[in-house]
């Protein structure tokens, strides 16, 4: 808005997806800590109106949209007196996001929602800064293949997948021989499944080392965040699933590795913290400062590394059997992912049935080997609905 130059810096406009979750309000910290450098142009929420409106108040964004059109009204009548367009669902959403103004589009919503708003705004040429992984889980050939023809640059901003990106800078000569992501383990690490079979939904949602949003909360404790990483991490750097390998570091202080052809390795490391990916992306190429806590050595005297145990966590198999079989199965993965989440979390199924109604989705949806994004929309729907009757048999 108004001012677009700063100290000779230009000011980049940021459309927020999200702007109430975890990664959302983390973006917004970044831009609070940083308002000759970045402003929020747009702000999205699902259904927390009264979030949505306190930060449109602060940030004073040209357009929020909510999705939820029952509150529509609500967050409409509070910024009544301002300047801010209120627009509602995916349609409104979709169009704005070709606006000139907007330089960098942060896609931090959850889910397969993300998918269609990603798309539009890579149309619209607009950089990402994508933490939403389900999007390139579901279609990733799709929209990297999209990215490339728009010149688009796709930005990480989940901690592992920046960890690698940042390894890479100036290696742009130099092949990739391998990555490994590293994974937390989550709450349950070095559990058996007896154990596993009679967790509760507060033990899942207690995370060792970050707080994020319920959804990959659980994702975490099951790996299945690690197994949609692997397919995220495929489609970022254009591996093939022998080239990624996933290693257990329960300190999350390494943050993923690369290794080279002649067997160098690099690593990125921090403290875990989702506003240094989330800065990172908002400002590169350049790094910029900030008093977030700094590492201390003394505190972390052992850095440890350990297989992961997919036996035990079979999710973490089953998104390396999707990935290795392609076509629509990730997109089949993650949909039934998001109804099991949602049912555990609704106290609905155990957690070790997740896995379960996610490998009998996996068998008995119709393989499609080459997807359009009619194929997509169709797979994620009806594996939605096989999905939702498993869990209510599983109930009957
Ligand atoms: P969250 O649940 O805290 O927030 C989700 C945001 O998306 C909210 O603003 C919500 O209003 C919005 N939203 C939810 N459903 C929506 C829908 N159907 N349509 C439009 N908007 C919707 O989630 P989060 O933890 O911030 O995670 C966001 C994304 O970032 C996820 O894809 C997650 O995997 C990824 N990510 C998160 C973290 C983290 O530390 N939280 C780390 C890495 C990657
Ligand atoms: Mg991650």
């Amino acid at each position: 808005m108004g001012k677009s130059f700063n100290n000779g810096l230009a000011l980049k406009s940021i459309a927020i997806l999200g702007s109430t979750g975890s990664i959302g309000t983390q973006a917004l910290e970044v831009i609070r800590q940083n308002p000759d450098r970045f402003q929020a142009f747009l702000l999205t929420a699902n259904s927390n109106a009264l979030l949505l409106i306190k930060q449109a108040l602060e940030f004073n964004p040209e357009y929020v949209v909510i999705t939820d059109q029952s509150k529509l009204d609500e967050v409409k009548s509070a910024l009544r007196s301002t300047k801010i367009k209120v627009l509602c669902g995916q349609d409104q959403l979709c169009s704005i996001l070709e606006q000139p103004e907007i330089s960098l589009v942060l896609t931090a919503m959850v889910g397969f929602a993300g998918l269609m708003p990603t798309l539009a705004a890579i149309r619209a040429g607009k950089d990402i800064a994508l933490a939403n992984k389900e999007t390139l889980v579901v279609a990733g050939e799709l929209v990297t293949s999209l990215a490339r023809a728009c010149g688009v640059k796709i930005l990480p901003v989940d901690s592992e997948h920046s960890a690698i990106f940042q390894c890479l800078i100036g290696e742009e000569q130099n092949p990739i021989e391998k990555i490994y992501l590293t994974a937390s383990g989550g709450p349950f690490r070095g559990k058996d499944r007896d154990f596993l079979a009679n967790i509760t939904r507060k033990e899942a949602l207690k995370h060792p080392n970050w707080v994020m949003g319920e959804k990959i909360t659980i994702d975490s404790a099951s790996l299945m965040n690690k197994g949609l990483e692997v397919i995220e991490a495929k489609w970022l750097f254009d591996l093939d699933v022998s080239q990624i390998d996933v290693i257990v570091h329960p300190q999350s202080i390494v943050h993923s590795l690369v290794q080279f052809k002649d067997g160098s390795m690099k690593a990125q490391m921090g403290l875990p913290d989702m506003k240094l990916p989330i800065q990172y992306a908002m400002a590169y190429p350049e790094r910029i400062e900030n008093s977030f806590p700094r590492f201390n050595f003394a505190d972390f005297p052992n850095l440890s590394f350990e297989q992961a145990d997919k036996k035990t966590f079979r999710n973490l198999a089953l998104a390396f059997d999707a990935l290795n079989c392609g076509g629509n199965m990730p997109c089949v993965i993650n949909a039934a992912n998001e109804v099991v989440v949602a049912e555990f979390l609704k106290e609905n199924i155990s957690f070790l049935k997740m896995s379960d109604i996610i490998e009998q989705c996996m068998s008995e949806i119709a393989f499609i080997s080459d997807p359009t994004i009619d194929d997509y929309l169709e797979t994620d729907k009806i594996t939605r609905i096989l999905a939702q009757q498993l869990v209510t048999n599983s109930k009957s």
